[in-house]
This record gives structure tokens, C-alpha cells and sequence, in this order.
């Protein structure tokens, strides 16, 4: 059983065709990057999995169930997670307090202590009480990783989560991500870094002006001209 399908989705903003017919399955524990340039539908596509957009055509199934035009908070209580290119903490609140906070809708009773095994994994503990307005952006980067952990979705959905980020937080978030998978968690990663993607993605695919252009291994797709064409052809 796949973890997420999409068929032939489509979205477009004015006569922008943001999302243009991309089709993409991903199997449980995978980590599927999604490359492409600046515009291509990167986050268009992660806006349309998650629910803030509606696909104007196309279906997405979340393991199995039809998920199209859900709203965003049912499609996160199913087990779906994101994080935003720009994190989104409360900034007066503690470390420990944007954690329980983002276990609202959760696990009440086993918030506190999730909490703290979020903040251990993140390398966190030490700023467990300071407010998220004096972190480095690179913490804030992992808290906001952190966030979205207090839930345990089956599906992480990651939007450029290691840009900025000190190459010593970048590891954290790496390992952290590592260590997910092998519990079982499926993630798919907006990354510009192609280190990054290389190390951690086992497929990666390719967009380009809203569609699907390349889709393989690292390797493969290195080696495939529509990748170089969608890079340097702008
Ligand atoms: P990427 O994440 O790959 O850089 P986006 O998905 O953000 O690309 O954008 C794809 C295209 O859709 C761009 O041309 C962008 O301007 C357009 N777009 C995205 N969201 C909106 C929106 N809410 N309103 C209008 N245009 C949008
Ligand atoms: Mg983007």
C-alpha cells in the first residue's frame, strides 16, 4: 500500500498553471525530493497534499483514502505533517511551551513528555526554556521540525527545512530524519541542496513549470538532459 498517490493533479492561479497533471506515488518509509527551480510548484504541490489549496483537477490519496479537497486540520489529524519555509512559533513562548502548544488537538497526557523526547532528539534540551524569539534560525528551524513531531504523522512533508541552517543543525535535522524513517515514517523533502538530496533521498523527482519532468535515483536523474534543461534553460 502506498503511503500517498496523487493522479494527475492540477492547480492553477490566474493563468499561472502552478501545478500542471503531476502524478506521484510514495511508498511507506520512503524520502522522495522534490527538486525544480524557483516557480516550478514546489510548494504549490506540498499546499495541495496538505489541503490549503484545492486541486482544481486530479485525486490525492492519503494511505488509501481519498483526502481531495479535505480541509487542512482534517488532512493533519489523519496523520500528515508540514513544515513552512518560514517558521511559524509563537515567538513569546518557550522552546517546551511551542512544543505542548502544537499538541493542542493531540495527546494531552503524553504531551509533556513527548515534548522532551522531541527536544533530546532535536538537541534542543538546553533551550528547552528559553522563548523561540532568542534562538538562532536554525533552531527555530528544528523547533518547528520539532512541532510537527508532537503529532507523529505517518507523512512529513518538509519545505526547504535546512536553508540557513548552521551545517552543525543541519546534521541534527538529518539525523533526525534518518532515525524517523527507520520507525517507519515517510517524508518528502523540498531541498536546493543537492548534497542534502543526495545523502538522504532514495527517489528524487524533478519539476519544471508545474510538471513532472525527471523522476529516479540520484544518479539517474543527474544524468537525465530535461534536468540540466529545466536548471539551465530559464
Ligand atoms: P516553487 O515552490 O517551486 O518555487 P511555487 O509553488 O511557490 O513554486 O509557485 C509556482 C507558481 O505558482 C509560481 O508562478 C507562483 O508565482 C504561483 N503561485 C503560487 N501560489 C500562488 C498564489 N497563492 N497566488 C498566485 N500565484 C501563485
Ligand atoms: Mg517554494
Amino acid at each position: 500500500m502506498s503511503v500517498l498517490e496523487l493522479d494527475q493533479v492540477s492547480r492553477a492561479f490566474g493563468g499561472i498553471q502552478a501545478v500542471d497533471g503531476v502524478s506521484l506515488t510514495v511508498a511507506p518509509g520512503e524520502i522522495v525530493g522534490i527538486i525544480g527551480p524557483n516557480g516550478s510548484g514546489k510548494s504549490t504541490l506540498f499546499n495541495l497534499i496538505t489541503g490549503v489549496y484545492r486541486p482544481d483537477t486530479g485525486r490525492i490519496l492519503f494511505q488509501s483514502q481519498d483526502i481531495t479537497g479535505w480541509r487542512p486540520y482534517r488532512i493533519a489529524r489523519l496523520g500528515v505533517g508540514r513544515t513552512f519555509q518560514i517558521p511559524t512559533l509563537f515567538q513569546h513562548l518557550t522552546a517546551y511551551e511551542n512544543l505542548l502548544a502544537a499538541a493542542v488537538e493531540g495527546d494531552w497526557r503524553g504531551a509533556p513528555r513527548r515534548a522532551d523526547e522531541v527536544l533530546h532528539l532535536l538537541t534542543l534540551d538546553h533551550v528547552r526554556d528559553e522563548r523561540a524569539d532568542n534562538l538562532s534560525g536554525g533552531q527555530q528551524k528544528l523547533l518547528e521540525l520539532g512541532r510537527v513531531l508532537m503529532r507523529d504523522p505517518r507523512l512529513i512533508l518538509l519545505d526547504e527545512v535546512t536553508a540557513g541552517v548552521h551545517p552543525r543543525l543541519r546534521e541534527v535535522i538529518l539525523s533526525a530524519v534518518r532515525e524517523l524513517r527507520d520507525a517507519g515514517t515517510t517524508f518528502l523533502v523540498i531541498e536546493h541542496d543537492m548534497e542534502l538530496v543526495r545523502t538522504i533521498c532514495d527517489r528524487i523527482v524533478v519539476m519544471d513549470f508545474g510538471q513532472v519532468v525527471a523522476t529516479g535515483t540520484f544518479d539517474e536523474i543527474a544524468a537525465d538532459p530535461h534536468v540540466m534543461e529545466a536548471y539551465l534553460g530559464r
